[in-house]
Parts: C-alpha cells; sequence; structure tokens
C-alpha cells in the first residue's frame, strides 16, 4: 500500500510550492488506492498550529483534495519520541552530551579559525565518566563518522552525501527534552506508515540525517521524491509578489480550484504536451518518476489561460452557483442562460465575469470618450432612431435572435454596413467599444432598458 503524507509547518496559510508538493502526494496515493495523510508540524510551541492547521483544511476542502484518517499533529507526540529517544540511548546508539553552549562555542570558533566544518567533535560519544554538575545535557544520536549516505532519489537518482561532510552527532532531544526536527520527522514518517515522500527539494539535505534516525531505529527507509523548486520567470526562487501566497487568495482573484490544480500539476511535472488534466486525469496519469529535474518557471499566463478554458466549459447552473461568492446573485436571473453564455468566454476568471455582469446590468453613467468619436458619425443618430422605433414597435423579444433581426431590418432599410449601427448602440448600451455580443446584451437586459440606454446616448448629443 502506497501511503504518502503532506507535513506543513504552520506558518498560517498554505502556499502554493506547498501545495503543488501537496497534490502531488494526492495524486500518487489515489492512483495506487492508498493513502494520503496530514500531519502539522507544530513543534514550535509558540504558533497557533490549531489556527492553521484549520487554514490548511479549509484550503484543502476548496479544492476537493481530501486528507485519510486523523490529522498528526506533532506538538501532542511528544510522549511518542521520548519512547524512542531512550529506545536509541538504551542501545547505545545515542547518548547524552553534557558540552556546554560556551564549550561548543569555543569549539566552534577554533575549528572556524583552523579553516575546519564547525562541527561537534564526539567528545562525550564514548564516554564513561562522572557528567559535570549542573549541566542538562542534551541527546545526541550517533552518526556514522566516514563512508557516504545514498539518497535514492525517484527525482534526482542517488544522491551521495559524504558522511563526513555533512553529519556530526546531530542532537536529537534539547536540554529540555524537546525531540528536534530530523528526529521527529523520521519517527513519524516511520510511525505513520508513509512508503512515499513527496517533498521540496529544499529538505533533500535533511534527509541523510533522518535515514541515520531510521537506521538507528531500524525503521524502513520510504522512497523519497524531492520536487525542485518553483521559480519566478526571472529563474529566482518564487516571492510572494510572483505569487507565493495564500491558495486561498487564489480563490478571492477568481480563479477555480479545477484551473489551480491544473496549473499545479504543470509546475514540474509533464504528460506528453497535454495541459489540460480533469483531477480523474492527474490521477490516471500522475507518476513521481516524470518529476522534472529541473526547477519550474510560475507564468500567471498560464494559469489565466487554464482559467479561462475551466470557466468556458463550466455548466451554467455551476458558474451561476459560483459566481454567488463574487457578489453576483444570478441563480433566480430569467435571462441567465444567454447571459452565461454571452460572457462565459470573456472572463479569465470569476471574478473578473462576474466585474463584467454587473457592469453589463448597469446603465452607463458615462461613455468612453475615443470611443464616442469613434463610433458617432453624423447619420448614426438617425441610425439609433430607426432601430429604437423598431424595438419599440415590437412586443415579441426574447432572444438575441430577436434582436439581431430587428438590426438586420435597421441596415437593410437604410442601405448601411453593419458597424454604421454596431458601434454606436454599442457605446450606447455599454458605454465603450468592447463587451459581449449586442444582441446578447439586449436580450439580457431587456426592451425597455435598451430603449433606455439608447435615449440616453442621443440626449447626451454622443
Ligand atoms: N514541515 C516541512 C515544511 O513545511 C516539510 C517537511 C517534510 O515534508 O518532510 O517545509
Amino acid at each position: 500500500m502506497v501511503v504518502t503524507r503532506f507535513a506543513p509547518s504552520p506558518t498560517g496559510y498554505l502556499h502554493i510550492g506547498g501545495l503543488r508538493t501537496a497534490l502531488f502526494s494526492y495524486l500518487w496515493a489515489k492512483k495506487n488506492s492508498g493513502k494520503f495523510l496530514l500531519r502539522i508540524e507544530d513543534t514550535d510551541k509558540a504558533r497557533n498550529s490549531q489556527e492553521a492547521a484549520e487554514a490548511i483544511v479549509n484550503a484543502f476542502s476548496w479544492l476537493g483534495l481530501t486528507h485519510d484518517g486523523e490529522i498528526t499533529y506533532q506538538s501532542q507526540r511528544d510522549e511518542v519520541y521520548a519512547v524512542y529517544i531512550k529506545q536509541l540511548l538504551d542501545t547505545g546508539k545515542a547518548y547524552y552530551c553534557y558540552m556546554s553552549k560556551e564549550e561548543l562555542d569555543a569549539l566552534r570558533e577554533e575549528q572556524t579559525a583552523a579553516k575546519q566544518r564547525a562541527m561537534y567533535d564526539g567528545r562525550y560519544r564514548d564516554f564513561n565518566g562522572t557528567p559535570p554538575e549542573g549541566v542538562a545535557p542534551v541527546v545526541r544520536i550517533k552518526a556514522p563518522q566516514s563512508g557516504t549516505i545514498v539518497v535514492q532519489d525517484g527525482v534526482k537518482g542517488d544522491v551521495v552525501f559524504k558522511a563526513e561532510d555533512i553529519l556530526d552527532d546531530f542532537i536529537i532531544a534539547r536540554a529540555d527534552g524537546s525531540p528536534t526536527y530530523n528526529f521527529v520527522v523520521a519517527v513519524d514518517d516511520a510511525l505513520m506508515g508513509v512508503t512515499d515522500v513527496i517533498r521540496g527539494d529544499d529538505h533533500l539535505s535533511n534527509t541523510p540525517k533522518q535515514m541515520v534516525v531510521y537506521e538507528a531505529l531500524g525503521f524502513t527507509i520510504p522512497k523519497f521524491y524531492h520536487v525542485p523548486m518553483i521559480h519566478n520567470a526571472e529563474g529566482k526562487k518564487l516571492s510572494k509578489r510572483d505569487g507565493a501566497t495564500d491558495v486561498m487568495a487564489y480563490k478571492e482573484m477568481g480563479y477555480t480550484p479545477e484551473a489551480l490544480l491544473n496549473f499545479l500539476v504543470r509546475l514540474g511535472w509533464s504528460y506528453g504536451d497535454q495541459e489540460i488534466f480533469s483531477m480523474a486525469e492527474m490521477i490516471e496519469l500522475f507518476n513521481p518518476k516524470d518529476i522534472n529535474k529541473s526547477a519550474s518557471i510560475y507564468n500567471t499566463q498560464k494559469l489565466d489561460w487554464l482559467s479561462a478554458h475551466y470557466i468556458k466549459n463550466m455548466p451554467n447552473e455551476e458558474l451561476a452557483h459560483l459566481l454567488g461568492d463574487y457578489g453576483l446573485v444570478l441563480t433566480s436571473h430569467d435571462k441567465k442562460e444567454i447571459l452565461l453564455d454571452a460572457l462565459k468566454e470573456r472572463a479569465k476568471t470569476l471574478k473578473e465575469m462576474a466585474e463584467l455582469v454587473t457592469e453589463m446590468l448597469q446603465t452607463p453613467s458615462a461613455y468612453e470618450e475615443k470611443d464616442v468619436k469613434k463610433a458617432f458619425k453624423e447619420d448614426s443618430k438617425a441610425i439609433l432612431e430607426n432601430f429604437a422605433s423598431k424595438v419599440r414597435n415590437s412586443s415579441e423579444l426574447h432572444l438575441p435572435s430577436d434582436y439581431h433581426a430587428l438590426m438586420d431590418a435597421t441596415v437593410q432599410e437604410m442601405q448601411i454596413g453593419f458597424g454604421k449601427i454596431g458601434q454606436p448602440l454599442r457605446v450606447a448600451l455599454l458605454g465603450k467599444l468592447s463587451g459581449p455580443g449586442l444582441d446578447s446584451v439586449m436580450a439580457i437586459i431587456g426592451k425597455e432598458e435598451t430603449l433606455k440606454r439608447i435615449e440616453n446616448a442621443l440626449r447626451a448629443n454622443c
């Protein structure tokens, strides 16, 4: 059984890089009918982990990613960690170190001065004497002092670490008894039965240390997949300004979960040149061995493109419902279908779509000056009057095609090109030259509002 996990440190929100590794872990578990677990790494007790965990769970629920089983909170597991620290002490695989902070600082200074790597020198590793008084000891694990540790990484291949370069007998419990990061990660992954660890490659240098813990405790080492970072267009690490922000901010910006997940799955993973993936396809096709070896580039245009794609293809009922989150109540609008069909091809985000609809439903209070100049010619007034009278005298105006027929009739009657009516009418109805099809606009706002907007424009002497 494949068991994966997402193990965020509660920084208060879920960010885009974290979400991507969570998605990869989720997909890999689902593909293998396995389990996707959630662990909150809240050993830093100063932070409010409950709130952070809720923020993450909320984001997951918006995105439709569900974790299996209970959430594991590291802050609640001190007793578990204590058992394993004791086991390592009892079996001689870890030991108490009584070196004071001053001694350690002095050693570090000496090593730095001698241009050596600053590291613990192992002085208590085989200590049998009487411990110094008044020093609360830390617990250090016996790490290999020579040879190599090979991380068999599913993305990067074998990554070889020389023990002497990266390991000293690192601390697994501080003087106050609290366990340290690499120790608890290894213990938790093992006890949670995690078989596949998919995480950012900023953690790669922690992995040999975690492997030392696994080995000392006789746990099976999981498969590791270290995923390269996401970079911005300049090739630098993604910053808040580029979009490395709270995942829920993407909801506020009007992106759908489908678009965001599709965007993320392609950041660092590919399947041929396919760009659009439904959740079912992602689950079917994702394999962490296909994760790219180099960093991926965050590209907002791509996200917008995907977002537009999902909005365009969304059933109107669902779209109307989702627009409610952006302040647009459309569920009972009698022209809902025409309205959504007319605008769903034009919006990059749900928020933009809500704004476009709201704008269209409002009688223009001003006209774009340059558009007026471009659209209104000498004969425009007569053309609009001709069209308005046709509208006034028609009793059966419901569909866009009903309005279109009247525009055609004016064009025929006055022997003019379509632009002659289209342009001034567009400015009259919308205040500017851009927007959706005019026949749809008129069908949506209805006969009275159409006449009112034309009259307003004529009165304003456009
Ligand atoms: N808590 C770590 C982080 O938020 C992740 C640890 C891991 O995946 O092993 O970056």
